[in-house]
């Protein structure tokens, strides 16, 4: 099969499409026919280098695609079914797996990351794994959801504990975590003052459902933040930027508030004033990911339609340099696709 592999840490030039052997999927395993595998962030980390990555490696963490082949110890599925990879991948018998915390299993990584991805045409997974598509959802979309909104639902719902009518302000409308968080706020029902960095993303985050968008290379967020909830400040913040916004993002907070935080696309190294911290009474949060749990329950708002993946552009998986090279401008709004 084609395979998009990295055999060395770098820029786009270390992304090479070739021909590699068709995986050979266990008796506990089906094979996948891979119809359309999304972007995230983290396939630009991987290619530059993240810990416990062995080489050469596939990366591509969100899959749709078909069943092709079925081992003979799995029930419950058909070749040619339409089905979504969840995109985690965790042992199944410890004690944070058993309780449903498979985010916290100690072998807990994503598709992509410290195991091979999808960014090829055949893909082995185990069944759990599996979830079908309905018909009126194509692949490109379908394989727009997982990671994200897996991502921000745990974040806003089983982190953050969201409840309905709260004030939630979501940074980066236009990346995926920021979109998927627009519109799992909004089905609760919440106040979301998202941020964006230019007039064509402010319109499209009031379009998803924003209340009201700032401009975060011209606004102070903070200070808009306050205006708009006449001084108080959001219950929960919604982080993923890093160094550039936490300063503006701590600031946005009310007393008690909750930031929760899931990346540092921009730089790690925050520092935070503990006075503020415990005088405010503020909760600071990490999340990773999510569940198997919430993997399943945000997919069903999304196949009811209650939620909608959000494509920005789609390109054919031979032009992977082309397709790093563009998500890394941060010009985009939405998912980048690639199809095999
Ligand atoms: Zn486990």
């Amino acid at each position: 099969m084609k395979a998009v592999r990295i055999h060395q840490f770098g820029g786009s030039e270390v992304l090479q499409y070739e021909d590699v052997p068709d995986p050979r999927p266990r008796k506990d395993q089906v094979l996948i026919r891979v119809r359309a595998c999304a972007m995230n962030h983290l396939d630009l980390w991987v290619r530059k280098g993240l810990p416990g990555i062995r080489l050469p490696h596939i990366p591509g963490s969100d899959v749709a695609g078909e069943i092709v082949e079925i081992g003979e110890y799995v029930k419950g599925f058909e070749v040619g079914q339409r089905v979504l990879v969840a995109p985690m991948y965790f042992c199944g018998q410890c004690p944070a797996c058993a309780d449903g915390r498979q985010n916290e299993c100690a072998q807990f990584t994503v598709l992509g990351n410290a195991v091979d991805g999808g960014n090829c045409e055949l893909l082995a997974v185990a069944p759990i794994n599996l979830l079908p598509i309905p018909s009126r959802l194509g692949f490109n979309e379908a394989a727009s959801v997982p990671l994200v909104f897996t991502t921000a639902w745990h974040m806003l719902v089983e982190c953050a504990q969201l409840r309905p009518g709260q004030t939630v302000l979501i940074l980066g409308a236009g990346s995926g975590v920021g979109s998927a968080a627009i519109q799992i706020a909004k089905l609760f029902n919440a106040r979301v003052i998202a941020t964006a960095g230019d007039e064509q993303k402010m319109a499209k985050g009031l379009e998803l459902g924003a209340d009201h968008v700032i401009n975060h290379y011209k606004q102070k967020i903070g200070e808009e933040v306050r205006k708009l909830t006449n001084k108080v400040g959001a219950d929960i913040v919604l982080e993923h930027v890093g160094s550039a916004t936490w300063d503006e993002s701590l600031r946005s907070l009310r007393p008690g508030g909750t930031l929760v935080t899931c990346g540092a696309t921009t730089g790690w190294d925050a520092k935070i004033d503990l006075r503020f911290l415990f005088a405010r009474q503020l909760s600071l949060l990490g999340s990773y990911m999510g569940t198997h749990g919430d993997f399943q329950e945000v997919m069903g708002h999304v196949f009811a339609g209650r939620l909608k993946p959000v494509v920005d552009r789609v390109f054919p998986l031979a032009d992977i340099r082309a397709a790093h090279e563009y998500l890394a401008t941060g010009q985009i709004f939405g998912k980048v696709v690639l199809t095999p």
